[in-house]
């Protein structure tokens, strides 16, 4: 569990809602259980459990080490529909991803950026629900950006200095690398992919184009299946 602003003291932290369901619920704690517990952006630790019941829980927390190791990974993302967004937060927030930028591509519904999910609130809820699965604590940074042509022609060369910057696309000739030496940065298409101009709009940024074999994986899939190869490689 992963906690902010719920500190009642310097070692003490009063829950409700969310995740007091979740030490009851899931985690089926009970009066001096100890549980893992970090502070956002802090360290980690472990919380003794005072006091609990259904309507709040009080821990004690010790805090003592580091979360694990960030990926050096800028990942830059068409927007994904609404219904698999929220999974796609999750999932880059486990694997230790901390810079995502969302942006717009010609297959983007323009619905999808009319989602709830894109609130400060809702995004923040979801990365912590991916950091506290991994037991990790710092919140990742999400950049919006609701217009492609600005967005690569004047922020990404600059984002891209000094990163391996790839962008994955069916169809390519280079296959996708399963090492990389230094900081990398990795953008993932639409639903419908990215059109060749968005393809070659990239490239003039600074990004080889990469393809990942003969099957087309869905976002959800295409995003966990790209971010490890990373992962692999700095572990
Ligand atoms: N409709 C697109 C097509 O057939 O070309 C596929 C889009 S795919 C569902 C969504 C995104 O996942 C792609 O834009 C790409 O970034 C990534 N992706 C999925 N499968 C891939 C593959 N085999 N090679 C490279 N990128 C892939």
């Amino acid at each position: 569990l992963l906690f902010d602003g719920d500190f009642i003291s310097a070692d003490r932290v009063l829950l409700r809602g969310r995740r007091l369901e979740h030490l009851n619920g899931i985690l089926k704690a009970s009066t001096g259980d100890r549980i893992p517990v970090g502070r956002v952006n802090g360290a980690m630790g472990f919380g003794e459990v005072l006091k609990l019941s259904d309507q709040e829980a009080e821990l004690q927390v010790t805090l003592a080490h580091s979360p694990p190791p960030a990926l050096p990974l800028t990942l830059i993302l068409a927007m994904p529909r609404p219904k698999m967004f929220r999974r796609v937060l999750q999932t880059c927030a486990s694997l230790g991803v901390k810079d995502i930028w969302l942006i717009n591509s010609y297959k983007v519904e323009k619905s999808f950026w009319q989602t709830p999910w894109l609130s400060e609130d809702n995004l923040r809820e979801n990365l912590t629900l991916g950091l506290e699965q991994a037991k990790d604590t710092v919140m990742p940074q999400v950049h919006i950006r609701k217009l492609f042509k600005p967005f690569v022609e004047d922020e990404l060369p600059t984002l891209l200095a000094d990163k391996r910057a790839l962008v994955a696309h069916p169809g390519m000739t280079t296959p996708c690398p399963t090492h990389l030496d230094g900081p990398a940065a990795l953008c993932i298409g639409p639903e419908g992919g990215f059109t060749d101009y968005e393809v070659a709009k990239l490239g003039e940024a600074g990004c080889q184009g990469v393809h990942l074999g003969r099957r087309i994986l869905r976002v959800e899939t295409a995003v966990p299946v790209l971010v490890s190869r990373l992962f692999d490689a700095c572990q």
